[in-house]
């Protein structure tokens, strides 16, 4: 059998289904036929299809986490962040430029950057490919995009490239939080860039719902990625966006109300499992003596006030020797990850989410655990 679809690198987060299993009724949402029927939510709003509830809830949650500043900004919904990361070229660039503007990412970056940003021929923009590499060459435009903490290495990054007057270089930054939430790292502090963007996907394990969320500084730019979302799908699911409003206030609920009495809470509840499984995968690779992951330091967290060691969402998995870690993993047991070449990097490195259903992650370290060396011709 190969197993499994969890493990093809998608980062499916099904880990969290278990913690919502536990809150019950807390998060059930009753719809009758007749509510959100419209299109519009609020005309008044930059975001006419955003819900108020919606855009509330958000809020709420970034000052209850305090990962990112929201006082002043303005929030774009869209579907899921994927929708906001097109939405994001789209608003830095403009129509009539000699050339598509350049887009780039510090290898080893997202491996969907690239597909997302070429695979309609734009002319306003086109991928480039690693950030470090453009810098050298150091001229025409660009748009960084810097995702922290990083799929697929986990760490935490800033802009690689440089502003360079002498070369008339202008940068533009996009930053992607999918992953800035406490159970995979340290909340160091309210991050405050142009464009951010976030999901309900990572922070909250909702996939399904495909919901994500821009926080950005400037009016225009929220305008234009809200044009965007508009053009390409008129709006975002209503019913989606009361979803997550839902159990974003649940979350944020256990936080005012619960601290002392012992509640399961949602970011500490999962933070634990995260750990735990870092804990189990780092023992089965420190036995195997081939394979290496990356380490990660301590960090002071402001929502934890502890130093914490960041669980990222997926193991970069590194392999010693320079074989094609991917085919080997999946010849030899039946494992299937991203190999490092879809993220700009090595065929030696690995992608393996680390989100899985418990049965899952249960199985698939019990497979790595019987490899013990590489065998010729594998
Ligand atoms: N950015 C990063 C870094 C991701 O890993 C993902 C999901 N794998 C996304 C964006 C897209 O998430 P979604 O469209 O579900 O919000």
């Amino acid at each position: 059998m190969m197993f499994n679809e969890d493990f093809d690198g998608r980062g499916d987060p099904t880990m969290f289904e278990p913690y919502w299993k536990k809150m019950g009724d807390k998060g059930t949402m009753v719809i009758s036929g007749s509510q959100w029927m419209s299109y519009v939510s609020d005309f008044t709003n930059i975001c006419f299809f955003m819900e108020p509830e919606f855009e509330g809830a958000v809020r709420r949650l970034h000052r209850t986490v305090g990962n990112a500043v929201v006082d002043g900004r303005h929030i774009v919904v869209g579907t899921g962040s994927t929708q906001l990361y097109q939405a994001a070229l789209y608003a830095l660039t403009s129509p009539g430029g000699a050339e598509p503007i350049s887009v780039v990412s510090a290898a080893p970056y997202y491996s969907s950057y690239p597909d997302e940003t070429d695979y309609l021929r734009s002319g306003l923009y086109r991928w480039a490919g690693d950030a470090y590499a453009f810098d050298k060459k150091g001229h025409g435009d660009y748009i960084e995009v810097v995702n922290t903490p990083n799929n697929p290495d986990g760490t935490n990054r800033k802009a690689v490239v440089k502003h360079r007057p002498d070369d008339q270089v202008q940068g533009k930054l996009i930053h992607d939080l999918a992953y800035y939430w406490p159970q995979y790292t340290a909340i160091t502090a309210p991050l405050d860039e142009d464009i951010m963007y976030f999901t309900f996907s990572k922070s909250t394990g909702h996939a399904g719902s495909r919901i994500g969320w821009a926080i950005v500084k400037d009016k225009e730019i929220a305008k234009k990625m809200a044009k965007f979302v508009e053009l390409s799908t008129l709006g975002v699911s209503k019913v989606s966006q009361h979803r997550a409003a839902k159990l974003m206030e649940v979350i944020c609920d256990g936080y005012q109300n619960c601290k002392a009495k012992n509640c399961e809470l949602f970011f500490e509840h999962c933070q634990n499992l995260m750990a735990q499984r870092w804990e189990r995968l780092r023992e089965v690779v420190e036995r195997s003596e081939i394979f290496s992951l990356p380490k990660y330091p301590k960090e002071y967290c402001l929502f934890s006030g502890e130093f914490n060691e960041p669980h990222p969402a997926f193991a970069w998995l590194k392999c010693k020797e320079d074989i094609d870690l991917e085919k080997f993993i999946r010849g030899c047991i039946k494992v299937q990850g991203r190999t490092g070449r879809k993220f700009g990097s090595d065929q030696k490195y690995l992608r393996l989410s680390m989100l899985s259903k418990d049965e899952v992650f249960d199985q698939f370290l019990e497979r790595l655990s019987t490899i013990k060396a590489i065998s010729n011709g594998y």
